[in-house]
Parts: C-alpha cells; sequence; structure tokens
C-alpha cells in the first residue's frame, strides 16, 4: 500500500471515464466545492455515431461535441481532466486510492468514481464491424428514427433476437430476420413473426455487402444470396471496461435482460456504491442498456452519493478533533473505524 506523501496531489474524488456519466459526476462534484480529477482514455462508446439521439434539449447533438460542452462546464468548476488510461488502482494508507496510469503517471483520491463504460463485442461477421455506428446498429431508441420505413435486417445470434425484431417492426414495415447462429424459434414466435410480416431467412450470413461511398447495401449468406438491406441490427455482447478494478478484487458480474444473460457490469448498490468500501460506479459499467440521458442521471445522483460520503467522513474526523488533540494516530484510528463500519454495512 502507498500513502499520497510521494508528492502527487490527492484530489477528493477521482473519476475514471471522461463520457457523459463521468462528466456529469464531475460536474456534480465541482459544484459541490470537491477537488475532481476525470482519468479519460477518449473513446466513448458511441463515437462512430453521428449524432446523440433522444438528448432532451441537444437532440442529434454530435457525440463530440456534446462531449466537449461538458468538460469546459466540469473545467468552470475547478474539475480537472488527464488524458489516459487507468490500468491498475491501489488502496493507500489513508484510505483513499491511487490509480496508475498508461502514461506511466499516477492520481490520487479520496474517494473513486468508475463510469468507465462497456465494450461492444460484435458478432463476427466479415464487414460488419466497419459498419458499427453508422448502418449496423443495436439500438431503435438511438438509430430508429434514421432508417424509419427502410429495410432492416436482424443478425439473429440468440434467444432476445426475435423480441429485437418485434421491437424493430414498430420503425419500417420491412424487417427481415435472418436466423444465423440464433436458436429456431418456437412455434408461438414463428406465429408472432408471421402476423407482424417479418420474413425469416434461415441460414448463416457470411458477410455485410456495401455499396459505392462505403453503406450497407445488404446481407450476403453463406449459400451466396444476397439480401438487400439498408440497416442491420446485431445484438452486441456488452463488457464494462472496469479490468484496472481487478487489484482491488472488483470483477464485472453477469447482466440479465428479459432473463438472458447480455454482458457483464460492476454490481452496485442503490446508491452506486460498488462492494469495495470508497469505490462508486454509474453509467454504462453499470447499467449496461442505459442510454445517454440515463447514464448522465446517474452519473449526477451517484456523485451526491460520493459527496455524501465524503461528508460523514469529514464529520467523524471533526467529531474525533473535537473531542482530542489532533494527531496522526487519531487520524489514522478515525479512517480505520470509518472503513470498517462499511465493511459491516454500518
Ligand atoms: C454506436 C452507438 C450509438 C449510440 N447512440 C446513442 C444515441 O443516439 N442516444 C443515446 O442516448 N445513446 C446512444 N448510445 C449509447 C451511449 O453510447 C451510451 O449510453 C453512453 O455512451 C454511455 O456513457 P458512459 O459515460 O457510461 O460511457 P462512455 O460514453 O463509453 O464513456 C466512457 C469513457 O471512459 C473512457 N475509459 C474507458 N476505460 C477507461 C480507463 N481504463 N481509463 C480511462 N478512461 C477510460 C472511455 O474511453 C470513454 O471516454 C449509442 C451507443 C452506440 C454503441
Amino acid at each position: 500500500m502507498k500513502t499520497s506523501q510521494d508528492g502527487e496531489k490527492r484530489y477528493d474524488v477521482v473519476v475514471v471515464g471522461g463520457g457523459a456519466a463521468g462528466l456529469s459526476g464531475a460536474l456534480t462534484l465541482g459544484r459541490a466545492r470537491r477537488s475532481v480529477v476525470v482519468v479519460d482514455a477518449g473513446e466513448p462508446r458511441n463515437a462512430p455515431a453521428e449524432g446523440v439521439h433522444g438528448y432532451l434539449g441537444r437532440e442529434g447533438v454530435d457525440p463530440r461535441e456534446l462531449l466537449a460542452a461538458g468538460r469546459a462546464e466540469v473545467r468552470r468548476y475547478g474539475g480537472v481532466f488527464r488524458d489516459a488510461s487507468a490500468v491498475a488502482v491501489e488502496r493507500c494508507d489513508d484510505g483513499g486510492f491511487r490509480i496508475a496510469l498508461d502514461d506511466g503517471g499516477a492520481v490520487h483520491g479520496r474517494r473513486l468514481l468508475v463510469t468507465a463504460g462497456l465494450v461492444d463485442e460484435l458478432p463476427e461477421v466479415p464487414g460488419l464491424a466497419a459498419l458499427w455506428g453508422k448502418d449496423v446498429l443495436h439500438c431503435p431508441y438511438c438509430h430508429g428514427w434514421e432508417v424509419r420505413d427502410q429495410p432492416v435486417g436482424v443478425l439473429a445470434t440468440g434467444p432476445l433476437a426475435v423480441r429485437q425484431a418485434l421491437l424493430w417492426r414498430q420503425w419500417s414495415e420491412d424487417v427481415t430476420y435472418f436466423r444465423h447462429t440464433a436458436p429456431e424459434p418456437d412455434e408461438e414466435q414463428y406465429e408472432q413473426l408471421a402476423a407482424r410480416g417479418i420474413g425469416v431467412v434461415e441460414g448463416e450470413v457470411a458477410a455485410v455487402e456495401t455499396a459505392a461511398g462505403g453503406r450497407l447495401s445488404g446481407v450476403r449468406l453463406a449459400g451466396g444470396t444476397t439480401v438487400p438491406c439498408r440497416a442491420l441490427a446485431v445484438a452486441p455482447r456488452f463488457t464494462a471496461r472496469v479490468g484496472f478494478l481487478a487489484p482491488l478484487g472488483l470483477e464485472p458480474v453477469e447482466q440479465e435482460s428479459n432473463g438472458h444473460v447480455i454482458g457483464s457490469a460492476l454490481a452496485v448498490d442503490a446508491s452506486g456504491a460498488t462492494a469495495v468500501p470508497g469505490v462508486w460506479a454509474a453509467g454504462n459499467a453499470v447499467q449496461l442498456m442505459e442510454q445517454v440521458v440515463g447514464v448522465a442521471a446517474a452519473g449526477a445522483r451517484t456523485a451526491a452519493a460520493v459527496n455524501a460520503d465524503l461528508v460523514a467522513e469529514e464529520t467523524r474526523r471533526a467529531v474525533a478533533a473535537r473531542r482530542g488533540p489532533f494527531s496522526p494516530e487519531s487520524e489514522r484510528a478515525v479512517c480505520e473505524r470509518v472503513l470498517g463500519a462499511r465493511r459491516h454495512g454500518l
């Protein structure tokens, strides 16, 4: 364990991840007069998309523009940024955290707010990854309007694919279900697809084809037939980007939607606290399906919980100081009491 006696500034809070969740958290903390550093690798999940849709007040804004505006707002309240990746974290003697960065540096914080988002693991079909976020899509609430009334394919890779096809049918009457590697629909599901006019194409998809200009033109089946479509809906596996927390013993756990595993995320309580005292998390790292407006809200809410925790610690310290002469020993004793109480859920 290390202390922060090595000359590095000790922030109240280190936020790892400068997407909507992290920036929103940092803004709340800055306005709560907390010193905050945001460590950000600069690869938000929606970077390939042309706009952020469904974000009230900024509908369709360029994803980078939204984050640039967020950074400026955080700076206005004293927040600072480190453009780097967190690679490991360790607990310090003082109860805080030292976060090692990939640029060789490190940052210290009394608390850690993890908002590092997730990785979309795409189905392995040639040509598919290059169109991700443009014509290969996952969320109809994000992109459905933009491809409304156009031919939409659904690449089925798991048991939730029929649900996904029925959902996309809300945006287009021309939906094709490519069974690909998904289990065969049951009788009821076949009936639902037929009733909604969704064609089912059996067999594996061999490649995604593009037209001039690099836009999606269709889906080629293993047998050689090409079925035209303008958009292809897929279901990535979502994995929270939290490998750097492993030294603390924090690992993502499987998360389900409609009874099926969709990926893995950090487990938190209602306040956003993880099982490790002092470490909070919010955004896609916690809620795999959440959109930008939802992660921004979660970031702000969780930041308020972090601030409340700091206030509680400061109050305990003040009471201890009032009761007796301040000494490093008494500070350490307070720290241990606080951490012990939290470990026991008090
Ligand atoms: C293609 C696509 C289009 C989308 N379109 C929309 C849309 O139109 N509307 C909508 O509401 N939602 C949309 N979404 C969902 C949206 O992207 C997420 O809801 C949102 O980005 C989650 O925000 P976040 O802050 O949790 O994570 P992110 O936005 O992913 O931000 C996490 C940040 O943390 C950084 N990071 C990761 N690991 C580390 C590390 N170890 N150290 C330092 N930094 C790290 C990343 O580089 C990134 O900058 C879309 C998603 C995709 C994939």
